[in-house]
């Protein structure tokens, strides 16, 4: 795995449980020499993890698009800084430049990018691993949204399980290492009731 994009709030969140958690996921990434791909920020939890992968000797690409660069705050070292035109095209750049996708904690605009990827992974858009890194136990709200969806049917337990979850960023990156994607052919003929 030579890249994984990040998906993570652009807030710090309520304690400092998660800009620990976003520095242990920069170091653990430039420990492994994997590039970190994200959304450019120097902000909240997004700066957080630069701010660390880049402390550590690592790589850090960050893709912002033009009309976000003053909001987000871009952040001034990174690696690489690719500017594009819209939200489409940040995701698209993003998904082109990433061989895994992982979402820490965050707000919205971390569970539509983060969804984004998986949902494709579940159409056999792509082959690569997302997982969700459970900081705080963060993501438990949502793996119990997870188990309802499967008891009313709407979800396929072997997509679920193309989410993969671990509490430590060395957890989910083994996992990485040993995921193999399901064969997603039967995804439309398969029962479904
Ligand atoms: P948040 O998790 O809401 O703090 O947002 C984290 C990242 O998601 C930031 O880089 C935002 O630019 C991005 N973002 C926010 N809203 C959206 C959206 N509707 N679609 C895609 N990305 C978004």
């Amino acid at each position: 795995m030579k890249s994984v994009a990040v998906f993570c709030g652009s807030r710090p969140g309520s304690s400092d449980v998660y800009i620990e958690g976003a520095k242990a996921v920069g170091k653990e990434l430039a420990k492994r020499k994997i590039t970190l791909v994200y959304g450019a920020a120097s902000v909240g939890v997004m700066g957080a993890v630069a701010d660390s992968v880049l402390e550590n000797g690592g790589h850090a690409i960050g893709v912002m698009p033009e009309f976000l660069k003053k909001k987000e705050i871009v952040h001034p070292r990174l690696s690489e800084l690719i500017i594009v035109d819209t939200m489409h095209e940040r995701k698209a750049k993003m998904a082109d430049l990433a061989d895994g996708f992982i979402a820490l904690p965050g707000g919205p605009g971390t569970l539509e990018e983060f969804f984004e990827i998986y949902t494709w992974a579940q159409l056999g858009l792509h082959q690569k691993p997302c997982g969700l890194l459970n900081i705080n136990q963060y993501y438990d709200p949502l793996i119990t949204l997870y188990k309802h969806m499967l008891k009313e049917k709407f979800l396929d337990e072997k997509f679920r399980d193309m989410a993969l979850v671990d509490g430590e960023i060395g957890g989910l990156l083994d996992q990485f290492d040993s995921y193999e994607p399901p064969n997603v052919k039967t995804y439309l003929t398969e029962d479904r009731t």
